[in-house]
């Protein structure tokens, strides 16, 4: 066993790191684990550095991430905090592909090079596979994407076709897409880098220290998170329990996991205390977040748990009005994104989040990813080429 394992998160068996394998023999979730304490301080120091495996906000916390020197790096991360009304948002709509899986993805692929794959494969509602598709393309890996036929953005399939990869469009929702790549991966021999892999999860943890390290190390009192398949929720809580164990942090901030109401499974879940869990047949607005059966289930209760959190369902209204919301802050996300500040009004409302507290929202995806969302054609005024027609208009 290397310093670095992979650990099942229900029995603990641990399996050597470089095992291609995305769950255990027992059918638990793995989780990559390692030994002795990391040192924050070479993360500062990085800061400053102009080699590309330091200016990455992912391999800036290589020690924590994957412990190894030649990576497949764009590089990603490395995000703007927004300060606005009060709250603040860490927009990772503004890595390399525009949405919060290049974290993931770096790692996966980097894994993937690893143990010598020739072919990469995932399930998406689309960000995942324009980030596949893009990283694959660097690495020289052929990639495969299932998506939900007639269910992704035009953005975002454009993307994915752009950058090289081939594209399913499975007849059937995101959870079928998800049960076929998995059977496909196993079948064929293609390297699985959805969420279920662990090697993405890694990836995604570094959104919490990047933004620990832009507040000084000073955790703020909530991160709120849009939540589908889970990936997120888990990795911040992983992300969460492990800096507080290296000293990191002082104290754990509490997670607010927020589902839109048409795909809550996971909120059905947190009501009844996590003792069942649900599979719905998912339907919202917020495509990104469209999944009713979401594999990071059993490590995104162990976040909810550990960092007291909370889980809470908004309406597709709820929403949008969120959006145009951080729209009209000159931020802009995708519809999923925005499910972020829907949850903040609600959980004020409700008492749970306190006048004075200091909040996080986590946008996970670039306002041009779904343009049907944004584009509304009675704002736009078509006139003649004259000056009238402009003051008819503006004075
Ligand atoms: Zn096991």
């Amino acid at each position: 066993m290397s310093a670095e394992r992979l650990q099942c998160i229900t029995c603990s068996r641990e399996y050597d790191i470089m095992e291609v394998r995305y769950t255990c023999d027992c059918g638990g979730l793995l989780s990559i684990e390692r030994t002795g304490l990391v040192d924050r301080d070479a993360f500062d120091d990085r800061l400053t550095s102009r080699a590309d495996i330091d200016r990455s906000g992912v391999w800036r916390f290589r020690e924590g991430v994957l412990n190894i020197d030649k990576v497949v790096t764009h590089p990603e991360g490395a995000t703007r905090l927004y300060r606005r009304n009060g709250l603040l948002f860490k927009h990772e709509g503004e890595n390399p592909t525009g949405s919060f899986k290049d974290r993931g993805m770096t790692v996966a692929v980097t894994q993937a090079v690893r143990v010598k794959a020739t072919a990469v494969a995932c399930a998406s509602t689309g960000n995942t596979s324009a980030s596949l598709a893009a990283y694959a393309a660097q690495a020289g890996l052929k990639a495969i994407v299932f998506v939900p036929s007639g269910k992704i953005s035009s953005g975002k399939l454009a993307q994915t076709l752009a950058y090289g990869a081939t594209c399913l469009q499975v007849r059937g929702d995101f959870d079928a897409a998800m049960r076929l790549v998995r059977e496909a991966c196993d079948r064929l021999g293609i390297y699985l880098v959805n969420s279920i892999n662990p090697f993405r999860i890694e990836g995604q943890k570094t959104i919490i220290w990047e933004l620990l390290q832009d507040l000084g190390w000073e955790a703020p009192d909530w991160i709120v998170v849009p939540a589908g398949n889970l990936g997120n929720t888990s990795a911040f809580g992983k992300a969460l329990r492990e800096a507080h164990a290296n000293g990191w942090i002082a104290r754990m901030p509490r997670l607010a996991s927020i589902q839109a109401h048409g795909a809550n499974p996971f909120f059905r879940s947190y009501q009844g205390s996590f003792e069942t869990r649900h599979r719905i047949a998912a339907e919202t607005i917020a495509s990104a977040i469209r999944i009713g059966d979401p594999v990071s289930h059993d490590k995104a209760v162990s976040a909810i748990r550990e960092t007291l959190g909370v889980v809470e369902e908004v309406t597709d209204d709820e929403i949008m009005s969120a959006k145009r919301e951080i729209d009209g802050m000159g931020i802009g996300c995708e519809p999923a994104s925005a499910a972020t500040l829907a949850g903040v009004k609600k959980l004020r409302a409700a008492g749970v989040m306190k006048e004075g507290e200091q909040i996080v929202c986590v946008l996970t995806g670039h306002i041009l990813k779904d343009p049907e969302a944004n584009y509304r054609a009675e704002k736009v005024v078509e006139i003649d080429p004259t000056i009238e027609a402009v003051e008819r208009v503006l004075v």
